[in-house]
């Protein structure tokens, strides 16, 4: 294998992983990437004093980054260190309900039935459901293609076809959540794992409870210096592997030739490779870097995800009753998702997520002081207008912490930077400024995402949160693991 050469285009966290894994496998890898910095919506940014990760926060499955480390003959715990989290959320209600939500199923369900109505047995007996969606779709559909036929000519593949009514992929997840659960709080907490990868909870398929079990019951955890840690720590290894990065390199197309990519252009030059990997959005990739290639139309037209706003602020203040992840709901979780998805306008009363990451990593903020990632749902980007969204929202979000925190938010907020999804577009190439692909929200667009090679092009593969399996961390590292495996 050695001398073949491969390029990876975009450097998010799925680019770093393919590289990573396309060098194990022997190739010669160079990763191009369009910004000064690897991480794509994994990024970071420091402001008088203050350090935001700019894009994740939450952080599962850490074993698929360590995996990566193990495959080099690397031991993880030289480049990066995780710490689980106990609590993992703190939920905060506009009744005055305050949830600080335990890790693990027993300890989660005693704190819910001491919170709200529902019985402790309940919600043991969702966890208990959710991990069976999990066991049941992990290995068929999180770890494989889906579009190999030979895939489904296994044990793990038949179970799961056995065991289909158990997944409930045609029930929405706020039907689901609905009929386990009569306490309107525990319904809108369990329906908010649909925001995790941009979905609309009253139509994506309950399958998706399946976050819950990975969160609640797996754990979550926080890198030890923050989330761009994970970034810098596979960069690292990256180039220790020999992958070399152009940066400030925007790749403007994917040549082929005879059915085949053979490399790949950027404005100053042609490069030839054997194979070539694309990190970028596949909608972008179709339409900027192979618009003459046949597209595969129906996966292509599937709606987009949602989108966020984020303000990040330095807060001259500590706040002790936050936590590292806070959330503050909507008062109908309906609404606000029929405004995301149907109405394709920002909700008044938005459900409001406050990650502070200096409550574990001290150094993030100065002495005396938090740094606030405040964080909202809104739509992808056709055209609105975000200047006055964001105006509204900052206004909004502002009033609903100072009701809730009993205090005069403006004032402590000693520094600002905001991100929108017109920035999200511009700065990732993110299609629509959606940030994970396609909305999950049928069974159609859940489980048939772009799979992670073209079939009409010959070598070239695609990684990233807008294919196959989807987005977030998790699902991230393993679409480039999924890929790379298919590189013969
Ligand atoms: C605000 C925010 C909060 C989030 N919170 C969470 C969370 O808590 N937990 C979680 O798991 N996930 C979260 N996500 C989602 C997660 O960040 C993404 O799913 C994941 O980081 C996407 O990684 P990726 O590998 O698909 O590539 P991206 O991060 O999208 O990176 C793609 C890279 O490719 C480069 N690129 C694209 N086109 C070209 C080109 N033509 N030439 C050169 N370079 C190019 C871009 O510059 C970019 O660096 C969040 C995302 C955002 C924005």
């Amino acid at each position: 294998m050695k001398g073949k050469s491969a390029a990876v285009i975009g450097s998010g966290i799925a680019g770093l992983a393919a590289a990573i894994r396309l060098a194990v496998k022997g190739f010669d890898v160079t990763v191009f990437e369009a910004a000064a910095e690897p991480g794509g919506k994994m990024g970071e940014k420091t402001i008088l004093g203050y350090r935001f990760d700019t894009g994740p926060s939450i952080f599962t499955m850490p074993q698929l980054i360590d995996e990566l480390f193990q495959l080099c003959g690397k031991n993880p715990r030289d480049y990066i260190n995780y710490q689980k989290l106990n609590p993992v959320f703190n939920y905060f209600y506009e009744d005055g309900t305050v949830i600080n939500a335990p890790h693990g199923a027993e300890k989660f369900a005693e704190e819910i039935a001491s919170k709200t109505t529902e019985e402790k047995e309940t919600v043991l007996r969702f966890l208990q459901a959710c991990e069976t969606k999990y066991k049941l779709t992990h290995k068929v559909f999180l770890e494989r293609s889906l579009h190999k036929p030979l895939n489904y000519l296994n044990y793990e593949t038949l179970y799961g076809v056995l065991n289909f009514g158990k997944i409930q992929a045609f029930k929405t997840m706020n039907e689901a959540n609905h009929r386990q659960f009569k306490d309107p709080r525990v319904i809108q907490l369990f329906n908010r794992y649909a925001s995790y990868n941009g979905s609309n909870p009253f139509s994506a398929p309950a399958t998706l409870n399946v976050i819950a079990h990975i969160e609640i019951n797996m754990g979550a955890y926080f890198p030890v210096g923050g989330m761009y840690s994970v970034i810098s720590a596979l960069y690292k290894l990256a180039a220790e592997m020999g992958v070399d990065f152009k940066f400030n390199t925007v790749v403007s197309s994917i040549i082929t030739a005879n059915g085949k990519a053979t490399g790949l252009r950027t404005a100053e030059t042609a490069y030839p490779f054997d194979i070539v990997v694309s990190n970028m959005d596949v909608f972008n990739t179709y339409q900027d870097l192979i618009p003459d290639a046949p597209k595969p139309k129906l996966t292509l037209r599937q709606p987009k995800s949602s989108s966020v706003i984020v303000f990040y602020w330095g807060i001259m203040k500590m706040f002790p009753e936050l936590g590292l992840h806070n959330i503050f709901f909507s008062r109908s979780d309906k609404e606000e998702f029929h405004y995301v998805f149907e109405k394709n306008r920002v909700f008044a009363d938005p459900t409001v997520y406050v990650h502070v990451s200096s409550k574990v990593n001290e150094s993030d903020a100065p002495e005396g002081c938090e740094n606030w990632f405040v964080m909202v749902t809104v739509p992808n980007n056709s055209g609105q207008d975000w200047d006055r969204f964001v105006r509204l929202t900052r206004k909004n979000v502002i009033a609903k912490l100072n009701t809730a925190l009993k205090t005069d938010v403006q004032p402590l907020i000693g520094c600002e930077a905001i991100l929108d999804p017109r920035r999200i577009e511009a700065e990732t190439f993110s299609a629509f400024g959606a940030v994970f692909g396609n909305a999950s929200n049928s069974p159609y667009s859940a489980f048939l995402r772009h799979p992670n090679f073209s079939s009409k092009i010959k070598n070239l593969y695609f990684c990233g949160g807008s294919v196959h399996p989807g987005p977030g961390i998790p699902l991230c590292l393993l679409s480039a693991k999924i890929a790379t495996d298919l590189v013969k």
